[in-house]
C-alpha cells in the first residue's frame, strides 16, 4: 500500500506516520528527515537545500524529486510506504505519476491554525536520533534530553516564529492546491487532527484499513 499524508507543517503528519508504520508494517518516508540528514552530513545536496529549509521555503522540485525517487527504489519500500511531506507541489505529484507509483489513499490532516502554531513552536527534536517531543504535549522525562538515546533536544531553525509564518504561507500557496488535485482523483480522505495522537489513531487506521 502506498499512502500520502498531506497537511500543513505542524499538523502532526510525522507523529502519526511513526505510529502507523509500526502498526501496518509500512515504511515512513519523510522528505524533511531525508533533507535534514543531507544537511547534517554536509553533502552537496544538503548544502543546496539548507538555505531554503532554514527560511521555511521549499527545496527546489528537481532536488527533492530525485532524492525521493532514489528512496522509493530501495528494497525496504517494496512492502509499501507512507509519504510524509511529499508531494508538496503539483509538479512533485506529477513526478510520482510519471514514475508509475500507484497511490491508494491521500490522508488530508486538518487542524485549526492555532493548534498548528502551538505544535510547531513547542516542538523539540533530538539532535542524535530525530525523535520528536513537545514542551507541553509530549515532554521528555529529563529536560532537554531524549528518552530514547539520551541525545540533546533542540528547536529546529524552521520551528522558530519567523520561519513558521513563512512555512504556513508557502503551504497555502504551493501545497494546499494538492487537496483539490487528489479530491478530483477520488483519493482524498479528510481527518480531523486537532486532538491528541491517541484520539486520532483509531479513525486513521480505519481509513487505511478500507483503502
Ligand atoms: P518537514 O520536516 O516536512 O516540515 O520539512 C522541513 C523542510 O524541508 C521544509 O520546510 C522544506 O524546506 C523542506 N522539504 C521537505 N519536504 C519537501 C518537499 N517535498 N518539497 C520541497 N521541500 C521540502
Amino acid at each position: 500500500m502506498q499512502v500520502i499524508f498531506l497537511g500543513s507543517p505542524g499538523v502532526g503528519k510525522g507523529t502519526m506516520a511513526k505510529l502507523v508504520q509500526e502498526k501496518l508494517d509500512l515504511v515512513q518516508i519523510s522528505t524533511g528527515d531525508l533533507l535534514r540528514a543531507e544537511v547534517k552530513n554536509q553533502t552537496e545536496l544538503g548544502k543546496q537545500a539548507k538555505g531554503h529549509m532554514d527560511s521555511g521555503g521549499l527545496v527546489p522540485d528537481e532536488i527533492v524529486i530525485a532524492m525521493l525517487k532514489a528512496r522509493i527504489g530501495r528494497p525496504d519500500c517494496q512492502k509499501g510506504y507512507i509519504l510524509d511531506g511529499f508531494p508538496r507541489t503539483i509538479p512533485q505529484a506529477g513526478a510520482l505519476e510519471a514514475e508509475g507509483v500507484k497511490i491508494d489513499v491521500v490522508i488530508n490532516f486538518v487542524a485549526a491554525k492555532e493548534t498548528i502554531i502551538l505544535r510547531l513552536s513547542g516542538r523539540r527534536t533530538c539532535k542524535q536520533c530525530g525523535a520528536i517531543y513537545h514542551l507541553v504535549n509530549l515532554p521528555p522525562q529529563v529536560e532537554s534530553t531524549c528518552d530514547v538515546c539520551d541525545g540533546p533536544l533542540f528547536q529546529r531553525d524552521d520551528d522558530k516564529p519567523e520561519a513558521i509564518e513563512n512555512r504556513l504561507k508557502v503551504y497555502e500557496e504551493q501545497t494546499a492546491p494538492l487537496i483539490d488535485y487528489y479530491k478530483d482523483k477520488g483519493l482524498l480522505k479528510d481527518i480531523a487532527a486537532d486532538e491528541s495522537s491517541e484520539v486520532i489513531l483509531p479513525g486513521l487506521l480505519e481509513i487505511l484499513g478500507e483503502a
